[in-house]
């Protein structure tokens, strides 16, 4: 069964309806959702736009729609989001991976190798550690507290035939002492006070646990500063995406701090030594 519709004008409904609902990127979002709706990719948006819209892809394609409209991600309706060249699988309760989180990636593969035992507090959607661990060919341990990012992450692991070895732990109270040559982590850092700011995307979708760190953002790095003390060897590096320079004060003690700012000049990421 098929509906009037084509796939061509079905697609400029979309964008008319999203449009007039101010989401943004209208036609990208409308694509999407019917490139899901219809399981195609884009190019077949285009080169069967004259065929008739199946009916079970247009009951999907205006589900997809009122969800977007409603404030859902749309990365979590399609279930997906690529970062550094790789799709990987989002579901509510993980984070969507975001394109800032690559500086981070780029900053481990250019240490000089072998880079020894490596590991990933706060897995989530698994972006960090299995990244790693197909650039590299080597095991990087995903640590989360949530099983339901720890099932994600063994999921886009598998996919993408890297080696991650799970570990569920409040941050690294299940680490053994003296363990990690390389701690990286993406922890949340939003202050709770700023809640109030966030997209309704992010504030009503995405994982708290994720997100917020305590009335200044930084109880997270707190955490993890006095922990990775112990987890790391001497010598042992931390890498860490950061929202702030306030950060640093907090790995004051630790050796060979950097800083390093993102595209918009803003501090983006922190490396250190352990003291
Ligand atoms: N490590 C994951 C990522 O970078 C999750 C980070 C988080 O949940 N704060 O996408």
């Amino acid at each position: 069964m098929s509906t009037e519709l084509t796939i061509g004008k079905a697609l400029m409904q979309g964008i008319a309806l999203l449009t007039e609902e101010k989401i943004e990127p209208p036609r990208l979002t409308a694509e999407l959702l019917l490139m899901h709706a219809l399981r195609k990719e884009r190019v077949f948006l285009f080169s069967h736009s004259g065929d008739p819209l199946p009916e079970l892809a247009w009951i999907h394609y205006g589900r997809y729609l009122h969800e977007r409209i409603a404030g859902k991600p749309v990365q979590y309706i399609i279930g997906k989001q690529e970062f550094f060249y790789r799709d990987f699988k989002v579901r509510p309760g993980v984070l969507i991976p975001r394109p800032e989180t690559e500086h981070l990636i780029e900053r481990i593969l250019a240490l000089p190798k072998p880079l020894g035992r490596i590991a990933d507090a706060g897995s989530g959607s698994g972006a960090i550690c299995v990244t790693l661990a197909a650039e590299l060919r080597q095991a990087v341990v995903g640590i989360d507290r949530s099983p339901i990012a720890l099932a994600v992450t063994q999921e886009n692991a598998a996919t993408h035939r890297a080696n991650v070895p799970l570990v569920q732990s409040d941050w690294l109270s299940a680490i053994a002492p003296a363990s990690l040559d390389i701690l990286v982590s993406n922890p949340p850092y939003i202050a709770e006070t700023d809640k109030p700011t966030l997209q309704r995307e992010v504030r009503d979708h995405e994982p708290e646990l994720a997100l917020f760190a305590g009335a200044d953002g930084q109880d997270a790095y707190r955490i993890l500063e006095r922990q990775s003390r112990k987890v790391l060897k001497p010598k042992g590096r931390i890498v860490l995406e950061i929202g702030s320079i306030t950060t640093r004060e907090i790995f004051a003690d630790w050796s060979a701090i950097e800083i390093q700012n993102d595209l918009a000049g803003r501090p983006c990421l922190l490396t250190a030594i352990r003291p």
